[in-house]
């Protein structure tokens, strides 16, 4: 077992071809002093050794940029999304969460709710109180993590209905203006998740069943909920 993140796998990586670069460089060495001393055959070994070195570079170069995407990605399972929902929609009212999980880069892997006490709430608002979201920052901090996204529930039904707020953007762009690589997700009782950015662009990459891409709307999902009636044989049915 290994007790460490993406950080400490890709600087593994990175050692790797930091050691290729030294192969590559001491090779030439022994290339050019065989040169010197007409000797073909080593030079010629060196050289198809060089190109070895190259290629398996090359690859790890190819595995790398899985790992820093140009943009901020977002890597999620539908499973996830589904708790997320039911999490943020136990009653009427908006409900307010902190998502962390494994950062590195562009990328990133949220995968831990983090609750936080609201001050106030409606069917159409929602706010935690300062103390509360100062210690899930703190406590986010303390583990050695990210705040990732800052997600919350909407009323109605529909991809329209994830739409950010002008409460919603001012909120999340005064975080990202502070320098905060943080997305916002608004989610909906019927299933609808929207992401959303104030001055980044990003992507979002969701694996495992029951998601479906909203194309109008930009970066919005349908996940399927489970069947509330449970004689029902389509347990995706919302
Ligand atoms: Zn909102």
């Amino acid at each position: 077992m290994k007790i460490y993140g993406l950080k400490e796998k890709i600087a593994e990586v990175d050692s790797c071809s930091e050691l290729i670069i030294d192969r590559q460089k001491w090779l030439s060495g022994i290339m050019a002093k065989s040169f010197d001393k007409r000797d073909r055959k080593t030079a010629r070994e060196c050289l198809d050794l060089i190109a070895e070195y190259d290629r398996i570079n090359q690859m790890l170069e190819s595995h790398q940029s899985v790992f820093n995407p140009e943009i901020p990605t977002v890597f999620l399972d539908s499973w996830f999304l589904e708790d997320l929902i039911k999490h943020l929609t136990p009653g009427e009212d908006e409900e307010v969460s902190y998502i962390t999980g494994q950062s590195i880069n562009n990328l990133m892997i949220p995968y831990r709710i983090c609750d936080v006490t609201l001050e106030s709430q409606s069917t159409v608002f929602a706010k935690g109180t300062a103390k509360s979201c100062m210690n899930v920052l703190i406590e986010i901090n303390r583990r050695g993590f990210k705040l990732l996204i800052m997600a919350h529930s909407h009323p109605g039904r529909g991809p329209g209905a994830t739409s950010p707020s002008s409460i919603d953007t001012g909120y999340l762009g005064t975080i990202q203006k502070a320098g905060a690589d943080v997305l916002g997700i608004i989610v909906t009782r019927d299933g609808h998740v929207g992401f959303f950015s104030v001055f980044n662009d990003f992507d979002i990459v969701i694996q495992g069943k029951g998601a479906e891409n909203v194309v109008k709307y930009g970066h919005v999902c349908k996940i399927s909920l489970p069947c509330e009636n449970k004689n029902k044989k389509n347990w995706l049915c919302r």
